[in-house]
């Protein structure tokens, strides 16, 4: 099959990693890919989100699949151009991508099909939303409702943060995304992010990952894109899974389709495990990025020909099945982020840190100058490894880590920290 994976990060890196072992594969081409990607996939200069140049690239080279990696071309609608265009696809149509470009579309939905998640108001103006929030009171949570780059929620642990928070999505700071917000109540217990993957029809549960959102150790700081994630997330038990499948995933794919709009895709749910069980916090419609890179490492099942049998709706009978293995994986940062940081600056040491058989490095951010691998982006590479525990993936990660020579880059030191506690109690 010839396949088209559309993105450039570390994701559809690990995603085309995945792929080339396939024996189904003929031919990978990715748009617009970076320079890790180049090593599995052909790479096309046509941006993620240029819909009509995608759409006229798969067409004149006759892809068999095309494979979207981020949020921004599905809620584009780059998956019903490609149907209409007779190019079998994998992702959710623009409707179903509501589940992750609208924040109340979703906690309506969850309403009309009795999903557990935090109590909610959606609001329009800033005063009905300033009286809601001094109704309830702190701590509660502000969100714009569109695609804000992972930048619009607020977590307000006082009554005046809350306020501030409405008063700037009001004032635009997130654009159109804010021009709606959704409140609602605070959840405490552990987070946890849970994938599976629906054919329109039914839904096969992949595996679970936590990730490490805050820019420093100990999970301090700014929020991020993600610092780093593993996989299998020990707060998950296979009882849990039972019951997010059961209350969660299934009443959602089972709804979007008795409404006109089946999802085809990943679901990827995340999640808070409460006192009462596990709550949705939000639904994206694309693979986590890190959390991908450590589902792919333990993956063993063909991707290609799940991700195609989810595309011809034909998932029924199939499972997907996964090493006992942990994997955990390190993100490299430019120095500066998640503020301003220098790009362009010079890499080394990448072969001989990906040389040991447990270690993959999936570049999220780079390309070639000159002969050299430079950084272009924030997150610029994902070191990851396997291990019999998580302690010992760690250990695999941070050797590789310390063998990459990049003295414009900085990454958290303390990976999996929480999934080691519990391992040592
Ligand atoms: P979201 O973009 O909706 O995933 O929110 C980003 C982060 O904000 C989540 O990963 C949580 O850490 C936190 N968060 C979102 N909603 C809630 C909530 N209702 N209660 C507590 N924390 C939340």
């Amino acid at each position: 099959m010839k396949v088209l994976v559309v993105g450039g990060g570390g994701r559809e890196h690990a995603l085309c990693w995945k792929l080339a072992q396939s024996p189904k594969l003929t031919s990978l081409y990715t748009a617009p890919g970076n320079a890790g990607m180049a090593a599995v996939a052909e790479c096309v200069a046509i941006g993620a989100e240029d819909v009509d140049g995608l759409v006229a690239f798969a067409r004149d080279t006759q892809i068999d699949l095309v494979i979207v990696g981020p949020e921004g071309p599905l809620v584009l609608g780059l998956a019903d151009r490609l149907d209409a265009a007779g190019i079998r696809v994998f992702g959710p149509s623009a409707k179903a991508a509501q589940l992750e470009g609208s924040k109340g579309f979703t906690k309506d939905l969850c309403q009309r099909a009795n999903i557990p998640t935090a109590a909610y108001g959606r609001f329009t103006d800033a005063d009905a939303a300033l009286a809601y929030v001094r109704d309830q009171g702190a701590p509660i949570v502000v969100k714009a409702d569109g695609l804000a780059a992972g930048k619009g929620v607020t977590v307000a642990m006082t009554l005046a943060e809350a306020e501030g928070a409405i008063t700037d999505a009001f004032d635009g700071r997130f654009g159109e995304a804010g021009a709606e917000v959704v409140v609602e109540a605070f959840l405490d217990g552990e987070e946890a992010s849970f994938f599976a993957i629906s054919d329109g029809e039914i839904a096969v549960p992949l595996a679970t990952a936590q990730d490490h959102k805050r820019v420093g150790d100990g999970d301090t700081g700014p929020n991020t894109g993600g610092m780093g994630a593993y996989s299998p997330a020990p707060v998950m038990t296979p009882a849990l899974v039972d019951e997010v499948m059961t209350r969660i995933i299934t009443p959602t794919l089972t709804t979007l389709k008795a409404e006109g709009m089946p999802y085809k895709g990943v679901l990827y749910a995340g999640l808070m495990i409460t006192d009462k069980g596990p709550e949705l916090i939000e639904y994206n419609a694309r693979f986590g990025d890190p959390e991908c890179q450590v589902l792919m490492m333990r993956m063993e099942s063909d991707l290609l020909e799940l991700l195609d049998a989810a595309a011809r709706t034909d998932l029924a009978g199939k499972s997907v099945t996964w090493t006992d293995d942990v994997a955990l994986t390190v993100v490299m940062a430019a120095n500066g982020y998640p503020g301003s940081y220098d790009k362009g600056t010079v890499i080394g040491g990448l072969d001989a840190a990906g040389a040991p058989k447990d270690v993959e490095i999936f570049h999220a951010g780079t390309s070639v100058k000159d002969g050299k691998t430079v950084a272009t982006g924030g997150r610029v590479l994902n070191v990851t490894a396997r291990g019999a525990t998580v302690a010992g993936a760690q250990a695999t990660a941070y050797a590789a880590v310390d063998t990459v020579d990049w003295p414009d880059g900085f990454c958290r030191r303390d990976i999996g920290w929480r999934a080691i506690e519990r391992e040592q109690a």
